[in-house]
């Protein structure tokens, strides 16, 4: 067998198979958007860590040097905002060809820095090697109060399945060559865990489909979804006409978009949504329907929900 018949989340199934965890301070290990630590003080830790890969992630005739760095930190704080967390120290690994002109690595740099800094994160420390292509990996520590940590397991019949911001603009935009810069969600994820205490969440990193899957399978419900709720912009529905694509799919399959879904009571959810400055839609709803995903669409049709969102090893990228 071959990776490529394995797909990502097959090898990472079969890696976090061999591991067992027998330590009371790991809180949430392999299988969500970052681990959940226990280190003595009055918050756990978070800790992450995404790589970008050229010709992989991105090709550089389509993002700029800045755009690259901007967008490897932005990938790691997603993940911290998705845990409900507050990002807080880094480490910056790069690999890059001895050819590479030095001005490309500042600009590329100061996109970290200037994300790192916007966010209050601490770059401290890293590892530099030549490579054959630019790699580059960010380690990301977070914090968040244990009654905060927001799992992707936790989502219930009934509740209401909410996404922030719009989606499909990333893939729109690289249909149409361009790069758009991610927006990591972390004080809208601060307000969700504070004011609605989600049931599970997770970000929106392989498209709203697949990101579904995975709190589905974490929690062990099934979820509907109204194809119409689904917010896209005026921007991605133009922008997806012009490539002759569908802007329901680059919404629901298109990924990279970095909004936080979640999950949430809606006895909660009427009391507090309407106080809330944080742009967010309910596209849908838990059901006791174990595994099953259903896109309902504008006649009220039922359709299944098919997760056809990116996956290393796999070429499947809309
Ligand atoms: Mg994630």
């Amino acid at each position: 067998m071959k990776l490529k018949d394995l797909g990502e989340f097959g090898l990472i199934k079969r890696l976090a198979d061999d591991i067992s965890i027998n330590d009371a301070q790991v809180v949430a290990g392999i299988g969500d958007d970052a681990a959940a630590i226990k280190a003595g003080g009055p918050k756990l830790i978070l800790f992450t860590t995404d790589s970008l890969i050229e010709n992989v992630h991105f090709t550089c005739s389509t993002i700029t040097p800045y755009q690259i760095g901007w967008k490897a930190l932005a990938v790691n704080l997603s993940d911290i905002a998705a845990m409900g967390g507050v990002p807080k120290h880094g480490l910056v690994s790069i690999g890059l060809p001895p050819q590479t002109p030095v001005d490309f690595v500042d600009s590329f740099y100061q996109g970290i820095k200037d994300l790192a800094n916007k966010f209050k994160v601490n770059i401290v420390g890293g590892d530099t090697a030549r490579s054959p292509q630019l790699i580059v990996n960010i380690s990301l520590l977070g914090e968040v109060e244990e009654e905060y940590l927001a799992l992707r397991s936790g989502a219930k019949a009934g509740d209401k399945v909410l996404v922030t911001g719009d989606l499909g603009g990333s893939a729109a935009h690289r249909l149409a060559g361009k790069h758009l810069p991610p927006r990591p969600r972390v004080e809208e994820g601060r307000v969700i865990v504070r004011r609605l205490w989600p049931t599970s969440m997770i970000d929106i990193s392989d498209g709203l489909a697949s990101d579904l899957r995975h709190i589905c399978e974490s929690s062990q419900v099934g979820a509907k979804i109204w194809s119409q709720k689904i917010p896209v912009s005026e921007k991605t529905r133009q922008m997806s006409e012009q490539s002759g694509k569908d802007f329901l799919r680059l919404a629901l399959e298109g990924g990279e978009d970095y909004e936080l879904l979640f999950t949430a009571s809606p006895r909660r959810l009427s009391k507090l949504m309407s106080e809330i400055d944080v742009s967010m839609t309910v596209i849908g709803e838990i059901t006791d329907q174990k595994g099953k995903l259903l896109l309902i669409d504008k006649e009220g049709k039922l359709h299944p929900l098919e997760s056809k969102g990116y996956e290393h090893f796999k070429e499947n990228r809309p």
